[in-house]
């Protein structure tokens, strides 16, 4: 097998192992429980859970619950399952909020090194005294507070004495510092909200810059991945687990995952889900992990697709279509063959027998020699696509059109012999006939045909309805456009055909099933569809459609 190149976090962790810096690695996915996983979180779950798995090591989800105000339980068990589904298992379920007492703990520590302050600032003034990128900001009287009344007032904000917003905790680092997230950054804020789990134990709230480091030193995480826009954090991050003289994680950065044709951002997402742009975080067209599988994306694909796009140092936009390409390949090998007909033209086989039924037997996937064979019935009249018959055809044209042969696939090959039109002058059906000694597996009439069209019973068949997906928006880079994200809804990407018909042993399907309906591409049952109401979501075209 070829060998392949290390990327550079890999790097990073051989060179530690091997030093002995660790004697094992463990890695953290974790997520905001402020909505659902994403295929960019895909991408972060199978970097985490990845390399503990290479090396051996372990990876914990650790729930980023510190905003009470956004979070839910909803989320977090969607969370699980998503993680679970894609085909990973976490050492511990863990959350920040159970960290809150240790965090509080830690800040009291840094109070009393002098190294933080109860600051009475508003946000605004707060933001002035900070100066620019290219002045530095200025002390405020809070900042020379002393170690006694921080304790005191820190305290306070814990019990409750003052309102929201009242008084903050700061670090004391460098109000000079080049990056300003050092000229003393926000650890604490008061905000009396319902915590999805800790209720209303606290009405103080630790930062991201505070409980994350400090959360990843608690569980002894190694190797802090983390995405680009948390660069100018680390100095930050490296500062506090520093000064705390704890557990020293190290962080490292990637760049996120941006796909064409779509938005990633949580909040965005939430907006679509809301305003009913979209059925739910599941719809098949959202880049939820999700949504996905609602879709028929199987895991394997996304890990594969994750796998192939490596682990960028810059920011980059990935093709969707990359992504199909590696739910194809999965599919193709997984998914058994069926054929459905989407606008139906009446075909009537003029010398076959009225009434008589033949059972056709057919493979059920040619890639996979266990996969078996079906019963096909074949029937004097039945259905073919519309777009399959041409009465005045250009050359070169080998589908089925007047004097015309095609082959029926696992059937016989049939010849149009008249169009049968209304008053109107729309054609109605087409008469046929077939050879009998045609017959697929079995065929010494000697005749080529070079065209071959799926088909179904009309007795026989069974009424479906079927869900055609297109990308969500119409700009091809969604972080390069002006406006409202919303401007770029693409209007056809969701396309109902109501009334489609199906060979009878469609109906085997459950929602876990893939199939390949021949010609048209893959497609899997959808949650809502019930016998009475057959429902089919298209997952992937068959081949790249969207053309540049
Ligand atoms: P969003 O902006 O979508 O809300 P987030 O980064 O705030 O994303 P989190 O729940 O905090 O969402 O993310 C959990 C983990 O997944 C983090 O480590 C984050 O860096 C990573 N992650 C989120 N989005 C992406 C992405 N597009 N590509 C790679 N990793 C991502
Ligand atoms: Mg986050
Ligand atoms: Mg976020």
């Amino acid at each position: 097998s070829e060998e392949k190149s290390l990327n550079f976090i890999e790097e990073i962790i051989e060179s530690d192992l091997e030093a002995g810096k660790y004697k094992s690695i463990l890695t953290r996915f974790p997520p905001e429980p402020n909505g659902y996983l994403h295929v960019g979180h895909a991408k972060s779950i199978c970097l985490n859970f990845g390399l503990a798995q290479k090396y051996g090591g372990k990876t914990n989800l650790r729930f980023d619950d510190t905003n009470p105000e956004k979070e839910e339980t909803e989320y977090v068990e969607s969370i699980k399952q998503d993680i679970e589904w894609l085909g990973f298992q976490w050492a511990e379920e863990l959350y920040t909020s159970d960290y809150f007492e240790q965090l509080y703990q830690l800040a009291v520590k840094l109070i009393e090194k002098g190294l933080a302050y109860v600051d009475d600032s508003s946000s605004e003034e707060i933001a002035i005294q900070k100066g620019t990128p290219t002045q530095p900001g200025v002390a405020n009287t809070y900042r020379s507070r002393s170690v006694a009344e921080n304790l005191q007032l820190f305290a306070d904000m814990r019990a409750g004495k003052y309102n929201d917003g009242e008084k903050v905790l700061r670090a004391k680092i460098d109000l000079a510092a080049p990056n300003m997230l050092m000229r003393d950054p926000l650890l604490y804020r008061i905000k009396r909200a319902h915590h999805h789990r800790t209720g209303d134990d606290w009405c103080i709230y630790p930062m991201y810059d505070f409980a994350h480091g400090q959360s990843d030193s608690l569980e002894a995480i190694t190797h802090s991945i983390c995405t680009l826009e948390f660069v100018p954090h680390r100095p930050l991050y490296d500062w506090l687990i520093a000064q705390l003289d704890i557990f020293p994680s190290h962080q490292y950065e990637f760049a996120r995952l941006n796909m064409s044709y779509t938005v990633m951002s949580k909040r965005k997402l939430l907006k679509l889900v809301n305003d009913n742009i979209v059925s739910g975080w599941d719809d098949p067209r959202m880049p939820t992990i999700s949504g996905m599988r609602r879709r028929g994306y199987t895991p394997k694909a996304i890990r594969d697709f994750c796998e192939r796009i490596g682990v960028a140092k810059r920011d980059n936009l990935i093709d969707l279509s990359l992504l199909e390409f590696f739910v194809r390949e999965d599919l193709n090998k997984k998914a058994d063959r069926r054929m459905v007909v989407f606008d139906p033209l009446k075909v009537v086989i003029t010398n076959y027998a009225d009434g008589q039924l033949e059972n056709l037997s057919a493979e059920n996937n040619p890639e996979d020699a266990d996969s078996g064979t079906r019963n096909i019935p074949f029937t004097k009249e039945i259905y073919i696509e519309r777009d399959d018959f041409m009465e005045n055809p250009p050359k070169k044209y080998f589908r089925l059109a007047p004097g015309q042969m095609v082959r029926l696939k696992y059937a016989y090959i049939i010849r149009c012999d008249e169009v049968v039109k209304d008053e109107a002058g729309n054609i109605t059906e087409v008469h046929c006939s077939y050879l009998p000694e045609s017959k697929s597996g079995d065929d010494s009439s000697g005749i080529k045909v070079k065209g071959t069209l799926h088909w179904v019973s009309i007795a026989e068949a069974k009424h479906i309805e079927i869900r055609l997906y297109d990308r969500l928006f119409t700009a091809e880079d969604m972080d390069d456009t002006e406006g409202e994200y919303t401007d770029y809804l693409n209007e056809h990407s969701l396309q109902v055909i109501q009334k489609a018909y199906a060979e009878p042993a469609l109906l085997d399907a459950t929602q876990q099933t893939p199939y390949q309906f021949l010609r048209k591409g893959y497609f899997i049952l959808d949650k809502n569809s019930s016998p009475d109401h057959i429902i089919f979501n298209r997952t992937v075209g068959l081949k790249d459609s969207w053309a540049k």
